[in-house]
């Protein structure tokens, strides 16, 4: 008895104890969730690339944590997969696109919509939730001041759609108001980064293998924005996304984080998209 307590002893001083936790979040699925074109990339880099044309790459996140799975994104609306040519905006500005539905790349997964269990956007912009409709039977994790911005009586005022939210209104709702630890284990927290949207969003995500990634959202739209602390006029407060870039650089400082800008595509070549994974 006294032998087998000190062998555990020695095993456990080693290292090498028998019992090793599973960590929460096992895995994420990188899914390509549409392209954006536009015609002149200044319009997102002031004073720079004025008249180039640019593809913004557009993607949602599908975390498996142990107690459900967890969708940070929707992406450009399914529905656009019938369009070869894409959605062009009223304003000629963006070109919109989505090659896969949404739907297919969580078929090919061997998941459905209702199998996700929390559901969680950075924004409220339309490439971003594009399919939020489908998720009905998701807890929706959302800052209560984007909540506000689309469910109010002036949606179009941010630039919100609010066709895209329409089953939302009476789905079971967690309304925060800043950081937010979505399991209070640290695996997956929601980082308030206002300014694109009153109630920007983006995601802490510690995977167990490469670390912890910061999922931008639009906090900015290229590596180059976050490198240079670049941001469009056209967001809901200028200065106060300036800010918010400056905090989570301390932030990423703190914690070691990978940066991941959704929009950029040069970036996300780079990562295995699903029905690859990353971990
Ligand atoms: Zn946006």
């Amino acid at each position: 008895m006294r032998k087998a307590i000190c062998i555990c002893l020695l095993l456990l001083l080693a290292g090498c104890a028998p019992f090793t936790s599973t960590p929460p979040v096992t895995r994420m699925y990188v899914i390509e969730c549409g392209e954006n074109h536009v015609k002149d990339l200044s319009r997102w880099t002031p004073g720079v690339n004025v008249g180039k044309a640019h593809v913004f790459s557009d993607h949602c996140y599908l975390i498996q944590h142990a107690r459900g799975w967890f969708l940070w994104d929707s992406g450009n609306s399914d529905s656009l997969a019938a369009l070869p040519n894409g959605r062009t905006a009223p304003n000629g500005i963006i070109t919109a696109f989505m090659r896969k539905p949404l739907v297919e790349s969580l078929k090919e997964l061997g998941l459905t919509p209702g199998d996700i269990r929390y559901f969680a956007m950075s924004h409220s912009h339309g490439d971003h939730s594009g399919n939020a409709n489908l998720f009905t039977s998701a807890l929706l994790i959302m800052q209560g001041s984007e909540y506000a911005a689309v469910f109010g009586p002036e949606p179009q005022k941010f630039n919100f759609v609010a066709a895209n939210f329409e089953k939302l209104r009476d789905v079971q709702v967690e309304k925060i108001n800043g950081d937010y630890d979505v399991f209070g284990d640290g695996s997956i927290v929601i980082k308030s980064t206002p300014g694109h949207t009153p109630g920007h969003q983006s995601l802490l995500v510690r995977l167990p293998k490469r670390g912890p990634v910061l999922l931008t959202g639009d906090m900015v739209h290229l590596v180059y924005s976050w490198e240079k602390n670049i941001v469009p006029s056209f967001n809901y407060n200028v200065e106060q996304s300036r800010q918010t870039i400056l905090a989570m650089k301390e932030f990423v400082k703190q914690t070691g984080a990978q940066v991941w800008v959704s929009h950029d595509k040069e970036q996300h070549a780079l990562i295995p998209k699903s029905p690859n994974f990353v971990e």
